[in-house]
């Protein structure tokens, strides 16, 4: 399950196509958030993970720490959320690590400034790192489970570094730490980039063809979720530009949803004809 409960993101990467979002910034009400967890805590002994993050930063959610405690104390056992860091300063970092979090994943394409602050636009590397490396400590010191992946969107600006991060983490990490690079194929992007971006990120080379799968029927669609800040339901993590909605939380249960006919009818179509068969679909490989 995912919920998204704060759209809206204080950076720019040059992968990510929030420019075409055509959405405005939207906080999920508290009254929606509690809806939409009660009825998750009916499934709890199924659901395998809640992430509260979809597109955008999640630390620009206030009450993100309150929301995790809440899901945690209603009986969910993995809760998780991506994050640029640049909001994890060491107050916020250690009302998440109290809130009982499971997994924190850390957006960090690069460990060289230059880079990184033209991947990560809008974002200041010495903070990032700082308020990473100070979130690793408050874990290790105060002993807290919380795992830590450190996440790389493999580009050809940042192909050669995984080895160096593995090496600049390996100190601090502990059991179930890692560091995990996805290339840029999985992202979907709404709009062409411009022909600086395409040369630094390689972006048509991670596109060719022998990442497309057309008959290939995209599994998300048996075992996610993706509840917006309004309460919608999304396709998927990829469909940024919330193309295709599925249901609507405010008026339908999540089983109502799951169950109901938008489902049906997309999970025929990739059964039937595979991912092709769908234009947003065509050219994704994100879950193969
Ligand atoms: S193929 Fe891609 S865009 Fe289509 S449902 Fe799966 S993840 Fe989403």
């Amino acid at each position: 399950m995912q919920i998204e409960t704060i759209q809206n993101c204080n950076a720019r990467c040059v992968m990510c196509g929030i420019n075409e979002w055509h959405r405005e910034t939207n906080k999920m009400s508290d009254s929606l958030f509690l809806k939409v967890s009660n009825e998750l805590f009916e499934y709890k002994d199924v659901i395998q993970r809640v992430s509260v993050f979809l597109g955008g930063e999640p630390l620009l959610d206030k009450k993100l720490a309150e929301k995790i405690s809440i899901l945690k104390n209603g009986g969910i056992k993995n809760v998780f959320f991506t994050t640029n860091a640049s909001l994890m300063f060491k107050d916020r970092a250690l009302e998440i690590l109290e809130s009982g979090i499971t997994q924190i994943d850390i957006s960090l394409d690069s460990l060289k400034k230059e880079i990184y602050e033209k991947i990560r636009v809008g974002l200041k590397f010495d903070e990032v790192i700082n308020n990473v490396l100070g979130l690793i400590e408050l874990r290790n010191s105060g002993n807290f489970d919380t795992r830590i992946r450190i996440r790389i969107t493999q580009m050809d600006c940042n192909a050669n570094e995984i080895e160096d991060f593995r090496k600049f983490f390996k100190d601090n990490f502990k059991e179930g730490d890692s560091v995990y690079s996805k290339n840029l194929n999985t992202f979907f992007m709404e709009g062409e980039l411009k022909d600086d971006v395409k040369q630094f990120t390689g972006f048509s080379k991670y596109k060719s063809d022998e990442f497309i799968y057309p008959k290939l029927p995209c599994y998300t669609l048996w075992n996610t979720m993706i509840i917006l800040s309004d309460g919608r339901v999304g396709l998927c993590c990829v469909d940024m530009g919330r193309n295709v909605i599925l249901g609507d939380l405010r008026k339908n249960t999540i089983k109502e949803v799951w169950q109901g006919e938008s489902y049906k009818k997309i999970r025929e179509i990739h059964l039937k004809d595979g991912r092709g068969a769908m234009k947003e679909c065509t050219n994704c490989a994100t879950w193969i």
